[in-house]
């Protein structure tokens, strides 16, 4: 190795003569009181030992010193991490910073250690990031993906500093969630008649337990679980297990189709109320995150305006179109949230209809229909996520414009999700400043197998990983496309299986 090649490209790196070199893989060791990161090398001689062996650790010539310092404190993920030729010196505020660090050097191991021993050149690495949100979104309804699985994925993804696991936990063809109160939500909800297994029943749910199981093991690397409860459309699977809630009572199935359904919740029957906040319970009680996305896409109003419940809402709402409802629906679980210390986010449908009842003001919009909902939903005062399919953010979209390669409904290149950017020139300042940052999202119609969805997921996500990182001054896709190159092999040897051909 002669320079770094590291993903996201870090804000500053400066080389010094020299090397650093040792026999086995660096132990880390520090000064401070014996608690304190120790969390995040816990996680990295986990990492370490899964790549390596626990041979690799014993009796290393090097070491990794930490240490924690006030400089960088303004931001908890910033780190500076110094290759000395007689030692690794990784500093930060805090243990974000310090497991961001040590990712860096995970990536350095992955690249460089062979023969039982590692050179790295000497130099300092100084590094923040650009953007506070920068997620992944995981379709778990459409297919239902393994505990297991969904470790990989976290694991893998922290390689790349991706700090936010987007859960998206209901859909139409199945519902991921156990709530105690509404129990037919999982025993009705979790399954659906599978085409493709000839019609016998396919799903599943996660058990509290292994929600927990996940939301701490994201956090150890530094990733926080934000849930995402579709609702009052894509609720097939939830009018299939209470009926009484859609509008004309059914009979409903948890959908065996990929479309858009005509039966949503019934926005006239008040039993929908006591649903939600009896969901809004378990995921406060299950997800630490300040945020629940409560979805809101792709709502068809067509039974609302036949319904004459809905009919009946809507006179004494005093509203004169059924597409009103949504907002009204929208601000009450909105407030429900806000009750239970949680903050909304909403697909970007949710800044439609609002003249009769406003988006409250602390909703977030996410960006999905392109970039213009976030310019908008930012012009009005709302913090801002973008997801634009437009830019290279869908990542169940084909990676590249071949009959050959997996993926619907259009094309989304990894140099389309590089040059994604989430400050568009319609911003001014304070818009600007209410943009959080992006994810890419995998919708999984047709990723039937986790290994599908790896293969969808990188490399583009490492673009992503890196327009929500690294300083805008340092976009440059040749530079990227270069490094990129050494990084699929690293990813290799985490057993992650990469799309590798051209990048747009
Ligand atoms: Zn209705």
């Amino acid at each position: 190795m002669t320079e770094y090649s590291i993903i996201p490209r870090p804000l500053s790196v400066v080389y010094h003569p020299g090397n650093f070199h040792c026999t086995g893989i660096p132990q880390i060791v520090h000064d401070e009181n014996p608690g304190i990161f120790l969390n995040e090398i816990q996680v990295f001689v986990g990492q370490m030992k899964n790549i390596f062996g626990g041979e690799a650790l014993n009796g290393s010539s090097g070491s990794i010193r930490l240490l924690k310092t006030d400089i960088m404190a303004e931001n908890s993920e910033s780190y500076r991490l110094e290759i000395l030729p007689d030692g690794i010196r990784l500093s930060a505020a805090a243990g974000a910073g310090i497991f961001r660090g040590l990712q860096v050097l995970r990536q350095f191991f992955l690249q460089e250690y062979s023969d039982g021993a590692v050179t790295l050149p000497c130099g300092v690495i100084e590094d923040k990031p650009r953007f506070p949100w920068r997620g992944f979104m995981l379709d778990c309804s459409r297919h239902f993906y393994s505990v297991e699985f969904i470790k990989h994925i976290l694991d893998s993804l922290s390689l790349q500093h991706i700090n936010i696991f987007h859960w998206h936990l209901t859909d139409d063809q199945g519902w991921r969630l156990p709530v105690r109160q509404y129990p037919l939500l999982t025993e009705i909800g979790s399954k659906r008649r599978e085409h493709r297994l000839h019609n016998a029943f396919y799903g599943g749910f996660y058990t509290e337990v292994e929600i927990r199981e996940i939301v701490a093991y994201a956090a150890e690397r530094h990733i926080e679980v934000v849930p995402e409860v579709d609702l009052p459309g894509h609720t097939s699977s939830v009018l299939a297990s209470y009926p009484g809630l859609g509008c004309t009572g059914g009979p409903y199935q948890v959908e065996d189709r990929f479309s858009i359904f005509e039966d949503v919740l019934c926005a006239g029957n008040d039993d929908i109320f006591p649903l939600a906040e009896a969901v809004f319970d378990t995921l406060a009680e299950l997800f630490p995150s300040k945020y629940v996305h409560i979805g809101g896409d792709e709502v068809r109003f067509n039974r609302w305006r036949e319904c004459p419940k809905c009919q009946q809402r809507l006179a004494a709402l005093g509203l004169s179109a059924p597409a009103q409802l949504q907002s009204w629906i929208t601000s009450r679980f909105a407030l429900m949230l806000q009750q239970r210390g949680r903050t909304a986010i909403g697909w970007d449908e949710v800044l439609e209809n609002t003249d009769k009842f406003p988006l409250p003001k602390d909703v977030i919009v996410m960006s999905w229909r392109g970039q213009k909902g976030g310019i908008e939903a930012s012009a009005r005062g709302h913090r801002v996520i973008m997801a634009p399919y437009s830019e290279g953010c869908y990542l169940d979209y084909r990676p590249i414009d071949r009959p050959e390669e997996p993926g619907q409904l259009g094309v989304n290149t990894v140099a389309q999700g590089y040059n994604m950017e989430p400050v568009t020139p319609e911003m001014d300042n304070a818009a600007a400043s209410l943009i959080l940052g992006g994810q890419g999202n995998l919708w999984s119609e047709i990723i039937y197998a986790g290994k599908i969805a790896e293969y969808m997921i990188f490399p583009r996500i490492c673009a992503i990983a890196e327009t929500l990182w690294s300083d805008r001054k340092h976009k440059n896709l040749d530079d990227f496309s270069k490094r990129l190159a050494i990084h699929q092999n690293r990813l290799d040897k985490l057993g992650v299986l990469q799309y590798r051909g051209a990048l747009g």
